[in-house]
């Protein structure tokens, strides 16, 4: 394993995006995530400081991280967001983006622009209110609208909309999310039902795949890729020939983008892990608690990169469900 550069795994991959998941706790119980009575939440002094998470980011940064997100559970319940944001941002990343629900971001947007945060992407899975109230189970749809806009107005730019599809539940609005980005130009991304729910109810037959995703789209508006060359996003991107709006699909499931896949996770409770779906983690927060060094924590990072598989087995027969579900993670 190499002992300085940038990160990189076994097969010479950079790993430069870091996504923090700064709490596992959330105000919503979406269904396709947690079970509706929730999930037992992490002792509060399992949970990585404002100072821990600032190290690592600190530590990221000087072996070549050049991105950072904001995750969780929900970031923005997570009390002192604000300020944990300035301190990460103070290190200075070319990218610093956060994922939310959405229900808190209006009061907090223009403070999260002042502490350094550069975009946001917003999670609706439906644009009929009482679909989105049975999906999300609390919250409702027009706080999270009026969010959007108030993330606009803050210079959050541009506002991305994710949208997880489960067939049968809301893979009827494809439609409506397509127009809904040609009405307010702003990025929509499809994302596939991943085996990740916390309680274990993901069936194959409720993915809708990505590409029928896009062939249902370009029946109505003719799309056009996008071209990313060098971004290793996941998300594969079209946008209209009429030039109004841009849609996306993330096909974690049917095309998984293993091979170029550049992420790195830390959770809430301080485990840098090199994928969603792997259960090998290294303790960030047991070398911060044991007095490591910055060597240290680096170290760790790059033991978790370098321990990274060739692909994430979804399609596998003998493929398990890994321990942490996405509400642990971050997505
Ligand atoms: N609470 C924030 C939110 O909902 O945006 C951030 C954390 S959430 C775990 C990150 C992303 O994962 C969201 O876009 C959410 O819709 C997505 N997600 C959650 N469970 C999922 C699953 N089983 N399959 C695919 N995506 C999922
Ligand atoms: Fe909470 Fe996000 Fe999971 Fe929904 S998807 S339950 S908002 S962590």
């Amino acid at each position: 394993m190499p002992t300085d550069g940038p990160l990189v795994d076994t097969f010479g991959r950079v790993h430069d995006d870091l996504r923090l998941s700064v709490t596992d706790r959330c105000n919503l119980r979406c269904s396709y995530c947690m079970p509706e009575e929730g999930v037992t939440f992490r002792p509060r002094t399992d949970i990585l400081s404002y100072e821990e998470f600032a190290v690592v980011a600190r530590v990221a940064k000087s072996v070549g991280v050049t991105s950072v997100r904001f995750t969780g559970g929900e970031p923005l319940v997570r009390k002192g967001i604000v300020d944990l944001v300035a301190k990460v941002a103070e290190v200075g990343f070319s990218d610093i983006a956060l994922t939310t629900n959405g229900t808190l971001l209006g009061g907090l947007a223009a403070g999260l622009v002042g502490a350094g945060l550069i975009r946001v992407n917003i999670s609706c899975d439906s644009l009929r209110p009482e679909r989105f109230a049975q999906i999300r189970r609390r919250g409702e749809l027009g706080v999270v609208l009026d969010a959007m806009d108030a993330a606009e107005d803050a210079g959050l730019l541009p506002v991305k909309v994710n949208v997880v599809l489960v067939a049968g539940l809301n893979d009827d609005e494809i439609l409506d999310f397509a127009a809904f980005s040609r009405a307010t130009g702003r990025p929509v991304r499809f994302i596939e039902y991943m085996p990740l729910d916390a309680d274990g109810h993901w069936r194959r037959e409720q993915v809708v795949a990505g590409h029928d995703v896009v062939a249902r789209i370009a029946s109505c508006w003719p799309l056009e890729p996008v071209d990313a060359a060098g971004d290793a996003a996941p998300a594969e991107r079209y946008r209209f020939t009429d030039g109004h709006g841009e849609i996306g699909v993330v096909a974690s499931v049917t095309r998984p983008f293993c091979g170029t896949c550049n992420r790195l996770r830390l959770t809430a409770d301080g485990a840098v892990q090199n994928c969603l779906f792997s259960d090998d983690e290294l303790s960030v927060r047991d070398v911060l608690r044991g007095g490591g060094s910055d060597e240290d924590v680096a170290d760790v990072l790059r033991r978790a990169v370098w321990g990274k598989r060739a692909g994430h087995g979804i399609n596998d027969p003998e493929f398990l469900r890994p321990r942490r579900s996405m509400s642990m993670i971050g997505g």
